[in-house]
């Protein structure tokens, strides 16, 4: 682990949670993967993780991380900018963990989809959809969830959505937002149109 990575990293409860709508021998494309926190759950599920960050350090770290959970063998690992990959990426769920900017998402009453880095949520949103709709985004606890529901509108056909808030030890830590068929059956929380 970086310094970075303490902050940016999922807390594993949540990443099981998130493993736990994947359903073994899928192929899961981490688009942010980091120091690898979601990818090593993915990948004690038995799914085949696509494990993809800008940033070599961050790999590296991300390699040895799964090697001390040996599930090394279960993931890609590729230094690269998720967004000049993705029309080669084939998978059956993307899972996105984007920048949130550091801990100044804190900092705004509401942290709307378009403080997401490099890109804004909506355009990350698109690019995901285009690999497939079954989509996992993990998110500030503040987000917008106005701008979420209309993710789901604006997709065609309109997509089902569950929204899932993460504690830990009493704090939401985050928001999870599950797309397509990673929504649990029966949905908490649908929009149709
Ligand atoms: P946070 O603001 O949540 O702390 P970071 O800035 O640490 O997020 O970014 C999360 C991860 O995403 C980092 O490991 C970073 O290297 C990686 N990352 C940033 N941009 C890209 C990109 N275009 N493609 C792939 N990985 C990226």
């Amino acid at each position: 682990m970086d310094e970075e990575g303490w902050f940016s990293v999922t807390p594993e409860e949540i990443a099981i949670r998130h493993a736990g709508r994947c359903t073994g021998h899928e192929v899961v494309i981490d688009a942010f993967s980091g120091v690898g926190g979601n990818a090593i759950q993915f990948a004690r599920k038995g799914c085949h993780v696509i494990a993809i960050d800008i940033d070599p350090a961050k790999v590296a770290l991300a390699m040895n991380n799964a090697k001390v959970y040996g599930v090394e063998e279960y993931i890609d690992f590729i230094v690269g900018d998720f967004f000049a990959l993705a029309p080669s990426l084939k998978g059956d769920i993307v899972f996105l963990s984007p920048p949130w900017g550091g801990p100044s998402y804190k900092d705004v009453q509401t942290f709307t989809l378009e403080l997401l880095k490099p890109v804004d949520g909506y355009t990350l949103f698109k690019v995901a959809q285009a690999i497939t709709p079954n989509i996992i985004m993990f998110l500030p606890r503040n987000i917008n969830l106005e701008q979420v529901a209309e993710l789901c509108r604006l997709s065609s056909p309109p997509l089902e959505l569950e929204v899932e808030l993460n504690h830990v030890q009493n704090y939401l830590k985050g928001v999870t937002l599950y797309f397509g068929s990673t929504v649990a059956a029966p949905p908490r929380f649908s929009i149709r149109m």
